[in-house]
């Protein structure tokens, strides 16, 4: 494992960066694009790399799109990323659900958007909640009980912005009476810039209402969770130390990319500042920081 550095140190020389991985691990919201706008230099960039041979993913802890509607988002923005490059949070709940073989009799109950569906359903997996359930209302009539399914295994919880009480019961009714039911959470990121305009409440906070009820821990597949590390190194075959994460983000990418005993290259380009980076108080230092991906094209050693 690559030991974590007391403090980031501002990148010099991207050559040398690039040239001592293989992989590029690029987190996507706030290093590739922000909301739906590209991040400036970013085509070329990943072009430079793939002409270096470097191997390039792209991990998302943002769970309402599938692999193929990121492929397609990927294709709007004008840059040829393959479907097979790309794993959302999304996907790493089915991956997760098949990796421990979930049984194929039992379901999955989902609090989340279409991407979670689309995934589960691909994986072979049955399911039953997800956006519909954002119209169910309860009525609370003397004596009135909710029923739920005693087949459901696994409640998989993401961002929602169709969240409402029937499913947090709904929910907490699985986990707390089914036998062995697991609680998964695609992310637990706090807050999220949906627009540009302010912060809003991330997928953190529909995990967290969970949490509340069944007084248990998820168990969390996206970043900073070690999962998709272990699962991308073992499908590609690549040596974490070959591995370079790239984010914007402290506690989710850059943890994961130490976590899993990756290099790690913060860039203010998202949702953290040099302040932030610097301020005595963050525990959490990549090896790199620098303003944008496109910097590797312009940064030159003197
Ligand atoms: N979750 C949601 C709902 C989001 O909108 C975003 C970013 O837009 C994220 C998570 C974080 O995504 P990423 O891991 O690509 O930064
Ligand atoms: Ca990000």
């Amino acid at each position: 494992a690559v030991s974590p550095r007391a403090s980031a140190e501002q990148l010099k020389d991207p050559d040398q960066l690039i040239d001592s991985v293989e992989t590029f691990i690029f987190d996507c919201d706030g290093v590739i694009w922000k909301g739906d706008k590209l991040i400036d230099g970013v085509p070329e960039t990943l072009d430079m790399l793939r002409s270096k041979g470097k191997r390039l993913v792209f991990v998302t802890n943002n769970s309402t799109k599938s692999r193929k509607q990121y492929g397609k988002k990927f294709e709007t923005l004008g840059l040829s990323v393959s479907e097979e490059e790309i794993f959302a949070s999304s996907f790493a709940a089915a991956a997760y659900l098949k990796s421990i073989d979930f049984p194929k009799d039992k379901k999955v109950y989902v609090v989340g958007e279409d991407g979670i569906l689309k995934e589960l359903e691909l994986a072979g997996i049955q399911y039953l909640g997800g956006p519909e359930d954002g119209e169910k209302k309860i009525e609370l009539k003397p004596g009135f009980m909710m029923e739920h399914d005693e087949n459901v295994g696994a409640v998989v919880v993401g961002f929602d912005r169709y969240f409402n009480y029937y499913k947090i019961q709904y929910a907490t009714l699985c986990i707390r009476e089914n036998p062995g039911c697991l609680f998964i959470a695609t992310n637990r990121d706090a807050v999220t810039h949906l627009t540009d305009a302010q912060e809003w409440a991330g997928g953190g906070s529909m995990v967290g209402a969970v949490r509340g009820s069944t007084q248990r821990e998820p168990l969390v597949v996206g970043k900073p969770s070690t999962f998709m590390m272990d699962y991308l190194a073992n499908k590609f075959g690549i040596s974490k130390s070959q591995i370079c994460m790239v984010g914007d983000r402290l506690d989710t990418d850059i943890l994961f990319g130490q976590n899993g005993g990756c290099k790690t290259l913060l860039v203010l380009s998202g949702v953290t500042s040099l302040s932030m980076l610097q301020n005595p108080d963050n525990t959490i230092q990549p090896d790199f920081y620098t303003n944008k991906i496109s910097d590797f094209l312009s940064l030159k050693t003197a």
